[in-house]
Formats: C-alpha cells, sequence, structure tokens
C-alpha cells in the first residue's frame, strides 16, 4: 500500500514536470500571452486562439493534469463552481443562447495540448461552433445492467 503511494506520487511528480512544458504550462505561468476572462488560484480562463464561434473560451485548472480522471478533487471542485459562471458570462457577453461544453481526454478522443481543459462554445447558428458526429447504438439492457454494476464497483 505504501509503495503504490510512493509510485503514485512518483508518476505524479513526473507528470506535473512534463506538463509544465505544455502551451497552457506556460500561459498560467505568463510565459505566453492570452486573452484572460478569468482567474482565481485554481483556475484560468482564456479566449481559444482558434475559435469556433466568438467568445470560444477555455477553462483549465492551474494543477499539472493531463485529463479528467488525473484531477484532484479540490481543483475539481473549483472548476464546478466557476464554470456556470463563466458560461453565463459568455453568453451575455456573446448574446449567443446556446452553446457546447465540451472535455476531450487523450488523443483519440481529440484532446491536442495535454492540460486538461474544458470548451465553452457559443452555438449562435448551425454553421458556427461545434459541430458533433453522434454515432448512436441502442443499449442492451442485459449488458447495461452488468456495465452499470462494473462501473459502480469502480467508483473510489
Ligand atoms: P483540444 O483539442 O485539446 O480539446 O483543444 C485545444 C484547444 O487549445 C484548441 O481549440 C486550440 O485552438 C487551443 N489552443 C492551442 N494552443 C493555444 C494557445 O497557445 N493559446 C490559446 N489561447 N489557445 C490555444
Amino acid at each position: 500500500m505504501r509503495d503504490n503511494k510512493k509510485l503514485w506520487k512518483v508518476e505524479a511528480r513526473a507528470r506535473n514536470a512534463a506538463m509544465a512544458d505544455t502551451v497552457f504550462g506556460r500561459i498560467i505561468r505568463g510565459e505566453f500571452p492570452c486573452h484572460k476572462v478569468y482567474e482565481d488560484d485554481k483556475v484560468l480562463a482564456f479566449l481559444d486562439i482558434n475559435p469556433l464561434s466568438d467568445g470560444h473560451t477555455l477553462v483549465i485548472p492551474k494543477e499539472a493534469a493531463e485529463t479528467m480522471d488525473q484531477l484532484s478533487d479540490e481543483s475539481a471542485a473549483a472548476l464546478g463552481r466557476v464554470l456556470p459562471r463563466l458560461c453565463r458570462a459568455v453568453i451575455a457577453a456573446t448574446g449567443a443562447r446556446e452553446y457546447n461544453l465540451l472535455q476531450n481526454n487523450g488523443r483519440g478522443a481529440h484532446q491536442a495540448v495535454a492540460h486538461l481543459h474544458f470548451h465553452i462554445i457559443p452555438k449562435p447558428n448551425h454553421r458556427e461552433g461545434l459541430g458533433i458526429g453522434w454515432p448512436a447504438r441502442i443499449l442492451d439492457r442485459d449488458a447495461a445492467a452488468a456495465l452499470a454494476k462494473k462501473i459502480a464497483a469502480a467508483i473510489k
């Protein structure tokens, strides 16, 4: 148990060092510029450099977590507290009434920058904003029951 904890700490330290080099790490440290819209001790929000629509905003934890499953409860709480306020500010400022909140985890899931981030993307019309492919299937009842149990049992 102790060894596991030690290993986890070593891995977290290595991850933090690697992540310090992402573009978002540099923005947090003030080494790269950004159009900042919000900052507190745990969270930073700024405009996306290649927006899908006006007001496209990125919201990031200052903690060096690459994906959502790596984020601490403290940073998660700080993000959760501020996200609705930032969404309200983006729609108030842009006049867009609809928007998507997007959060990609892993290269295969379209994550380009290895520092966890939420996108707030106004959807002013069908041409601008996020377009989504949604290859839905029918949920199998028996498989779903087993899978729901498996996921519930994996929650720590
Ligand atoms: P992802 O695909 O990882 O979810 O999205 C990364 C986002 O970061 C993209 O929308 C991209 O335009 C944005 N981005 C990448 N580099 C920079 C940068 O240096 N500054 C800003 N403001 N946004 C960036």
